[in-house]
């Protein structure tokens, strides 16, 4: 079996990926919070886990990938601060909370569709796990790890001796920020809230009654009971955005570690950040690009997955539309070269193993697409070519297979075809053109290619 290499941002180190169970991986992936439409930055994020499971997959692994969908307590702040997201969508759309979920992982998973990124295995909601959140914090609760202030249940980090492995925090710097803290009854700077409390002086849409008070889940929590959940107390893969280093997934390991007193994350693998013309992209700035957008400026959705796969996941990716423009050309005129491809041909070894090498070698998806170019170059029947591309194409999801199903034979057609091929071999010409006719009359033209490919197109 080819080994596969992930960049593991708990060791700052590519190592070797080793599942805990044969064959196996859990994957956990953190979702969006549906509130407003989703960006290209998230998309970006998005489009490497698939490949990520692509690749698992493309290895021979059984991925089971859960993706969340915060649905509740992600605040405006990433600390526990401000309004929560959903609150804040529903009031500036005078719709529910629960309509504005509805409405924005419709639009999210649509987007993903266009994307041509696969579904995970779980999709999970944050308030579909309340039970869970709340037992998960009873049990950190027993453990000493937490303390109650007037606004929740905190974890205290500094019961936790790992707490600034994984972001390299620097926890001194952080006490002496200690001054600048809106919430002065919290222990330690970073402590976090397991659990908030519904503000005395506003009506939630969305609260529960709990051990500690009506309230809501912190946002962390929900995705360290919704893994544990599925994927059990120690799993493999956790990937996301780097944003979510430093806060998110440093307190997500902490809840882990509290609960288990364990590592339970394997693999913690992050990608880079989009960019717009080299800045930062954000709804202040008046820069933020929906997917939506692309579309109405008549570039096709996976011209934008072609330009993320000519970047790799850990470098960032700076969005402009004239890259669009040329992912648009790029990809428009791959798939007429494919197009003029015969069909029925082998794959071609030799590529396929340096395909999969890089692919392996932590998502290598920019040398694997100079892979594709070689292929394109190389002297082999242009059918071996296509075979050989449309197996890339399990990973670069490009869709760069639709062009052999754009004419479709029924049983009788393709048995005329073989027929043709076969008289074609024998050298009798006669009836080879006779049988081409009798496939142009039903619409099917044949067009023959060298070294005795053929091609398909629809005759007029
Ligand atoms: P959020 O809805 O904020 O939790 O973000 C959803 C996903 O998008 C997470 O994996 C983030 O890390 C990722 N993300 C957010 N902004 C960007 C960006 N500008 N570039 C790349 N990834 C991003
Ligand atoms: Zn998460």
């Amino acid at each position: 079996m080819q080994p596969v290499y992930f960049y593991n941002t708990l060791t700052r180190q590519k190592e070797e990926f080793k599942p805990l169970k044969p064959g196996r991986v859990g994957f956990y992936t953190c979702g969006p919070t549906v509130y407003d439409y989703p960006h290209i930055g998230n998309f970006r994020a998005y489009l490497f886990e698939d490949i990520l499971r692509r690749t698992l997959e493309y290895n021979g692994y059984q991925v089971k990938q859960v993706m969340n969908i915060t649905d509740v307590g992600h605040l405006t702040s990433d600390a526990d601060e401000g309004e929560d997201k959903l609150e804040k969508g529903s009031k500036r759309e005078g719709r529910t909370v629960w309509e504005i979920i509805e409405f924005y992982t419709k639009v999210f998973k649509e987007n993903l569709h266009e994307l041509n990124i696969e579904d995970p295995t779980i999709w999970c909601k944050a308030t579909d796990y309340i039970q869970e959140q709340i037992d998960f914090a009873k049990k950190l609760e027993s453990k000493g790890l937490t303390y109650v202030i007037s606004d929740g249940l905190y974890f205290d980090t500094s019961k936790y001796p790992g707490y600034a492995t994984l972001a390299k925090l620097n926890i001194s710097g952080q006490q002496e920020g200690a001054r600048v803290e809106t919430n002065a009854e919290k222990r330690n700077p970073a402590d976090f809230a397991l659990w908030k409390f519904s503000p005395k002086d506003q009506q939630r849409q969305m609260e529960w009654d709990s051990p500690w008070g009506k309230g809501f889940p912190g946002w962390h929590l929900e995705c360290s009971a919704m893994s544990f959940k599925e994927l059990g107390e120690e799993f493999d893969i956790h990937a996301s955005g780097i944003d979510h280093i430093p806060v998110h997934h440093t307190n997500e390991r902490a809840q882990n570690w509290g609960l288990t007193d364990k590592e339970s994350v394997k693999y913690w693998i992050h990608s880079e950040f989009l960019l717009v013309d080299g800045g930062k992209m954000g709804k202040s700035l008046g820069n933020l690009i929906t997917l939506q957008q692309i579309k109405d400026k008549g570039f096709s959705p996976l011209a934008f997955r072609y330009l993320a796969l000519q970047v790799h996941y850990r470098s960032k990716l700076n969005f402009t539309w004239e890259a669009l423009e040329a992912a648009q050309r790029g990809y428009d005129n791959l798939v007429n070269e494919i197009k003029s491809f015969g069909l029925a041909g082998k794959i071609i070894p030799e590529f396929e193993t340096q395909f999969k090498q890089v692919v392996s070698d932590d998502l290598n998806t920019p040398k694997a697409l100079a892979i594709l170019q070689e292929v394109l170059k190389a002297n082999y029947p242009s059918s071996d070519k296509r075979a050989t591309i449309i197996t890339f194409d399990k990973i670069f999801g490009l869709n760069l297979n639709q062009i052999t199903e754009a004419v479709e034979l029924s049983r009788e057609q393709e048995e005329l075809l073989a027929q043709r091929q076969q008289a074609k071999v024998v050298k009798d010409f006669k009836k080879a053109d006779e049988l081409r006719s009798v496939l142009a009359e039903q619409g099917i033209k044949v067009v023959d290619l060298p070294d005795n490919q053929y091609k398909l197109e629809k005759s007029q």
